[in-house]
């Protein structure tokens, strides 16, 4: 059985760092729709240029575009036997479209990271990327180089004060209702993202055995 994670939850929460791990642990994808999306941004494809501004600002890239990023993406080989997807759905009409693309395939596992907004808010104004690889930097360390590549720390450009507010706006308006969406579905859970980052990632993996075999065949 394929264990077909996705992870909810607002700018900040965590969901990024937990994705990576998890899925790096159980040797599954992690697909992150904000990485494909700066990759475009960086290499300056057509997708990449219209979506720029639109990130810039804190809002959302139109479903259509997203949809089809992710059903290409899932089509894949290595997402057969399981994913992680970090990012998407940000909408309910996203949601029914991935709904439209699981069929016929292992349910979705939905794990929601809850974080208070004021610490939300906090993380992100402290937050470094790796201009080259876009790895996020380990909570605390404030190295200016990236301890995988060795490529520039830098700030996102959409963590600025002014694009957060707009970011959480927008989370609240578009993608909270999607909790209510996957709540009543027996793979549902909820976990407190407000822990150390070791503590959420255990109670992430409690989550997950928690509504099933894991995944595990
Ligand atoms: P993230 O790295 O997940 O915070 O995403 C960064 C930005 O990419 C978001 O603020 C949106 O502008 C855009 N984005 C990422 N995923 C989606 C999505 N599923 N739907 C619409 N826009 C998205």
């Amino acid at each position: 059985m394929a264990l077909n994670l996705l992870v909810l939850g607002p700018p900040g929460a965590g969901k990024g760092t937990q994705a990576e791990r998890f899925a790096r642990r159980r040797g599954i994808p992690r697909i992150s729709t904000g990485d494909i999306l700066r990759e475009a941004v960086q290499t300056g494809t057509e997708i990449g240029r219209r979506a720029k501004a639109i990130m810039d600002r804190g809002e959302l890239v139109n479903d259509e575009v997203m949809i089809g990023i992710v059903k290409e993406r899932l089509d894949r080989e290595d997402a057969r036997s399981g994913f992680v997807l970090d990012g998407f759905p940000r909408t309910v009409a996203q949601a029914e479209a991935l709904d439209a693309i699981m069929a016929g395939r292992d349910p979705l596992v939905v794990v929601d990271i809850t974080v208070p907004e004021q610490q939300l808010v906090r993380r992100l104004a402290s937050r470094m990327i790796c201009e080259a690889c876009g790895t996020n930097a380990p909570a605390g360390d404030a190295s200016t180089q990236c301890g995988r590549c060795g490529g520039r720390m830098v700030q996102r450009t959409d963590d600025s004060e002014a694009v957060v507010l707009e970011r959480l706006k927008v989370y609240h308006r578009q993608s909270e209702p999607l909790v209510e969406y996957y709540r009543s579905r027996p793979t549902y859970r909820s976990i407190d993202g407000a822990q150390t980052m070791d503590r959420v990632a255990a109670d992430l993996s409690a989550a997950i055995e928690a509504v099933g075999n894991g995944g595990r065949p």
